[in-house]
């Protein structure tokens, strides 16, 4: 495989762009790819290579690259003007979409990402409950704002907190171990009446792909509603991605608020938080709870997300949870053959391959995974046509556009990888 274009791209992109990106995990060693376009699975780039793509953007992609629905609706939005500074019905139909869809929701405050949704619904949380400390889970990422960087997953993972988070904004965030009921009911009985908000990935994304144990999530809703807590679902990865109303209606579970981003907008740039009335009008102007965007709720995001909607309908997730069916289960295959105790961890469409023999349940069991060895097995399935996120602690995503023949030769390059470890 030729990569001259995107080598001497990348020499050229660290002196313009730290690192050579714009954000920090796209930079795998020796030089990421460049790419130059992409269509339904795959990804091309700026030397001609084709790639199934199982990185999808992180996550967004759902629908597929360029999906023609929507792209045909951007470009008639395009032509209607990208930024009005004024209220459009768009947002009031986006709004009604995602409320007739989430459990939870009755209003919903459109943002730029998912980071400023979740330091919005944080400081909402906060705001209402008039207390300071919120807990999150240890290896969870809920953006790149101050009060959730501490042992945060993704780019952060397996890192030391960011120089520049000062203590004082990371002081009130209590960190817990995920899938651990009696860590969580003991930090609750010890801070009861400080707690503003428990906030967590319902399914855990940022150290792979980790769902919750049986009964876990349940658990976590009985204790915070006894103790007056807010419950955020922060959704930006599971919203619209395991079921047509997210992970609050895959499991049953109804949180306080919701936080969504990534498909929300149909590969547009978006964030969003959704909840009842009673919570979601304290903020700004109807309540008193600062929050504001110039680019919030913005014509290209908003109508993007309104063609999302419409391509992923209930088969759309029957489709996407049997490709991730169909994966896993030629993924097992191959690793029995090969006698290989790898672990697949994985729900619906999110599937990760962890490079350990340990059962992976939390942030310090996906740490027992050998990093090296994935490195090793990212470069040989990107050799052989397939792009995974470059990182064990990333999650690898299924579009509606994959089809058997991409699974059928993603796992031929599976198994040429693991071979070649
Ligand atoms: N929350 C979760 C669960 C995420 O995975 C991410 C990003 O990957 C974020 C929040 C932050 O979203 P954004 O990158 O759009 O700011």
């Amino acid at each position: 495989m030729n990569n001259d274009i995107s080598k001497k791209l990348y020499e050229e992109s660290v002196n313009y762009l730290p690192g050579g990106v714009n954000s920090p995990v796209r930079a795998y060693k020796p030089y990421p790819f460049f790419a130059t376009k992409a269509k339904d699975s795959k990804l091309y780039d700026v030397d001609g290579n084709e790639y199934i793509d199982y990185c999808l953007g992180y996550g967004p992609i759902i629908f597929g690259h360029a999906n023609d629905d929507i792209v045909a609706d951007s470009i008639e939005q395009l032509k209607l003007g990208t930024d009005y500074g004024v209220p459009s019905e768009k947002e009031l139909l986006l709004a009604k979409e995602v409320v007739k869809r989430v459990p939870c929701a009755e209003m919903v405050r459109f943002t730029n990402s998912g980071t400023e949704a979740t330091m919005s619904a944080i400081r909402l949380a906060r705001g209402v409950t008039g207390r300071k400390k919120i807990i999150k889970f240890e290896g969870a990422y809920h953006g790149a704002h101050d009060a959730v960087l501490v042992k945060s997953g993704s780019g952060a993972a397996g890192q030391p907190d960011s120089p520049g988070v000062p203590e004082e904004a990371t002081r009130n965030t209590i960190l817990v171990p995920y899938n651990d009921v009696d860590a969580l009911k003991a930090t609750i009985e010890d801070h009861k009446d400080e707690i503003a908000c428990v906030i967590v990935e319902p399914v855990m994304g940022n150290i792979g792909c980790v769902p919750p144990k049986d009964g876990y999530l349940q658990f976590m809703r009985e204790i915070t509603e006894e103790n007056d807590i807010i419950l955020i679902f922060d959704e930006v990865i599971t919203g619209f991605r395991l079921s047509y109303g997210g992970a609050q209606e895959y499991f049953g579970i109804t949180p306080d608020l919701a936080t969504f981003g990534k498909i929300v907008g149909g590969g547009f740039p978006i964030g969003a938080i959704a909840g009842p009335v009673e919570l979601m009008s304290q903020f700004t102007p109807s309540g008193k709870i600062y929050q504001a965007g110039t680019f919030s709720g913005n014509p290209m995001s908003i109508n993007g997300g309104l063609s999302a909607f419409k391509v992923l309908d209930k088969d759309a997730y029957k489709q996407l949870g049997n490709t991730g069916d169909y994966l896993r289960s030629g993924i097992a295959d191959i690793l029995d053959r090969l006698d290989f105790n790898y672990q697949i961890n994985g729900v619906e469409s999110m599937t990760q391959v962890y490079f350990t023999d340990k059962e992976v349940y939390d942030y310090e069991t996906a740490q027992t995974s050998d990093l090296e060895g994935f490195l090793k097995y990212f470069h040989t399935l990107l050799e052989n046509g397939v792009f995974v996120a470059p990182s064990q602690y990333e999650c690898a995503f299924l579009s509606i556009k994959h089809t058997k023949e991409d699974i059928d030769n993603t796992l031929a390059a599976i198994e040429v990888a693991l071979k070649n470890l």
